[in-house]
């Protein structure tokens, strides 16, 4: 590979692939993935159906595109094998991929993005971009299927990926991160329902308050996050510190209330 001849190593997003490239290098159990010969910034990956699920058994082939910005810019993902749960040759909607650039942090890597479509396989595709709602049989069959598929440059994908073993263990940072993944694409479909809360998001509504989903991400999003997530929280952290606001506010009235009460009772029955 003349990688080094051709691109500008002093360029972070080449530094950093080269480096990706590197940790990826052997193949595990569950992902490999490798950038193509002549261009560091299309990769092809191997992905095995997660054991337990309709997609067991199954060796599932793509392609990740790199935009010129990565790692600042998130990496698509495009799957070849049919699976029944993505489009093939089509960008597929993880949180973390292309279609939800807001939600990327350059601290993840294309084995992020490998573990994400992993987790993301058995969840309901809802409707979200580029999926399909296949049965279960369906997929299973497909998953069967999957094992004989060739791509035309790297040849039969199941080959790609180790028999048994050899898998990095999760870190703490990456299954922690596959909880939020997981938790976005809930919020996602939430999103998509008739109800459009998201519009009446004015300074003025005070139902967000009220709803203990938004509230919920104030309590995950403790590591650092991008500067639009930071502005939503500080947004609803301001409509929590108003209603302890209102709180306190209740409990002065009543205090006075009470008072005024008394008076007047001491007043009618006592003098
Ligand atoms: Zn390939």
């Amino acid at each position: 590979m003349s990688l080094s001849a051709k691109y500008n190593m002093k360029s972070p997003g080449v530094k950093r692939l080269m480096r990706e490239a590197m940790e990826l290098a052997n193949p595990t159990e569950e992902y490999y993935a490798c950038p193509l010969d002549d261009n560091l910034f299309e990769w092809h990956f191997t992905v095995r159906g997660p054991p337990g699920t309709e997609f067991e058994g199954g060796c599932y082939h793509g392609r990740i595109l790199l935009p010129s910005q990565y790692p600042m810019q998130p990496p698509n993902i495009i799957l070849l094998t049919p699976n029944g749960r993505f489009e093939v040759n089509k960008k597929i909607c993880l949180s973390i991929s292309g279609h939800h650039p807001e939600s990327w942090q350059p601290s993840w890597s294309i084995r992020t993005a490998l573990l994400a479509l992993i987790a993301f396989m058995p969840t309901s595709a809802a409707g979200t971009i580029g999926s399909l709602d296949y049965t279960a049989e369906e997929r299973q069959l497909l998953a069967r299927k999957s094992t004989n598929w060739e791509c035309a440059t790297c040849g039969r994908a199941s080959e790609r990926l180790t028999a048994a073993g050899g898998s990095p263990e999760l870190t703490q940072e990456e299954s922690s991160l596959l909880k939020q993944i997981a938790l976005k694409a809930e919020e996602d479909t939430n999103r998509k329902e008739p109800n459009v809360e998201q519009k009446e998001d004015s300074p003025s509504s005070q139902t967000n308050r009220e709803n203990p989903e938004i509230r919920q991400r104030v309590i995950p999003s403790t590591n650092d996050v991008d500067s639009s997530l930071n502005t939503a929280d500080s947004l609803l952290q301001d409509s929590v510190d108003r209603t302890n606001k209102d709180k306190m506010w209740a409990v002065v009235i009543w205090l006075l209330l009470s008072i005024i009460i008394l008076l007047l009772i001491r007043r009618l029955f006592f003098l």
